[in-house]
């Protein structure tokens, strides 16, 4: 189970606004119960549709068609620009809605990789701007930890691959996974397990250079990615990060709690793509467990 996800839709679902997200090719990856109750479209007929499929069919005040011409959204995605307006929606059931809508870039590595747009009618209150950013935190950001989530980490490492095409620099990605985590669980409880994560996880943050990416992929797995570095220094980072972990503690009354790490690690090579990197990190993971765990192994 993604817990970060089901904490993020939850959060999202409470809202009274609609909130939804589009990629950059205006694809609706998010449609949450706000968006349902104000349009009358339910998420399942909105996702995978795009924003120019033209459901809504946003108007301005004086009737023009927004969405060939004049799509704030396409606008936001075009120039990174936060927008705001109020138009009118096509309601499911063939009204005008009136909307006040707030839509705000995704960024990652300085490009637009997204949007989120968050819309109000008349009879809820307006959106504050701390609502957007907190939109905007949700989008890209795992909650328990504070890192980026798999969204972020995925686009991430595109960035980072297509600087190595075009600009020939080097990085290496590590796949750490934390060791017996299921015993922590079952022995202390899910509640303190999610403390010991974030423990975790402030380690990996305190022990990497400010340039340093780690991301959190799921349940107990992380990948770092480190630009600039020789396959050589790729390993020192990863057995230091081993070490500090080893190291780390989560202080409690009963006794402090301690965990190990796992670490996969390796270099991009010429013909790699996203998926055949965290492949090879995941096997020399996978070897470091086999191994006896608390380990870097480097392929
Ligand atoms: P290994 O050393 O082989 O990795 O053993 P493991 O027990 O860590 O591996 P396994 O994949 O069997 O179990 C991972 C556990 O991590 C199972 C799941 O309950 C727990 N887990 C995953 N996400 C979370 C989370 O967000 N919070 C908590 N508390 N536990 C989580
Ligand atoms: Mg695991
Ligand atoms: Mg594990």
């Amino acid at each position: 189970m993604n817990y970060e996800l089901c904490y993020c839709e939850d959060l999202l679902n409470d809202l009274y606004e609609g909130v939804y997200f589009v990629d950059k090719d205006r694809g609706i990856t998010f449609w949450n119960r706000g968006a349902e109750r104000i349009t009358g479209f339910t998420a399942g007929e909105m996702l995978g549709r795009f924003c120019y499929d033209n459901l809504l069919s946003h108007v301005d005040e004086h009737g023009k068609q927004l969405c060939f011409d004049g799509c704030p959204l396409h606008e936001t995605l075009r120039d990174g620009k936060p927008r705001a307006s109020q138009v009118y929606l096509h309601h499911k059931l063939g009204h005008r809605v009136r909307v006040d809508i707030k839509i705000r870039p995704l960024f990652v590595d300085g490009e637009v990789i997204g949007a989120t747009e968050v819309f109000s009618s008349a009879e809820f209150t307006d959106c504050s701007e701390t609502g957007l950013k907190e939109m905007e935190r949700l989008a890209l950001y795992d909650q328990l930890t504070q890192l980026p989530n798999r969204r972020y980490i995925d686009t991430y490492l595109e960035n980072q691959i297509r600087d190595y095409q075009t600009l020939g620099i080097d990085f290496g990605v590590l796949m750490l996974d934390l060791d017996l985590f299921k015993d922590i669980n079952d022995t202390y409880g899910h509640n303190i397990g999610d403390s010991v994560l974030k423990m975790v996880a402030d380690t990996f943050q305190g022990s990497m250079r400010k340039n340093d990416f780690i991301g959190r992929w799921g349940g107990e797995e992380f990948v770092a990615a480190l630009r600039g570095v020789n396959q050589a220094e790729l390993e020192t980072i990863a057995k230091k990060v081993c070490k500090l972990v080893e190291q780390s503690s989560l202080k409690r009354a009963g006794g402090d709690i301690r965990v190990t790490v796992s670490i996969g690690a390796t270099m991009i090579r010429p013909t790699d793509n996203a998926y055949t990197l965290i492949h090879r990190a995941d096997s020399a993971l996978y070897t470091s467990k086999r191994e006896g765990r608390n380990r870097v192994t480097v392929l």
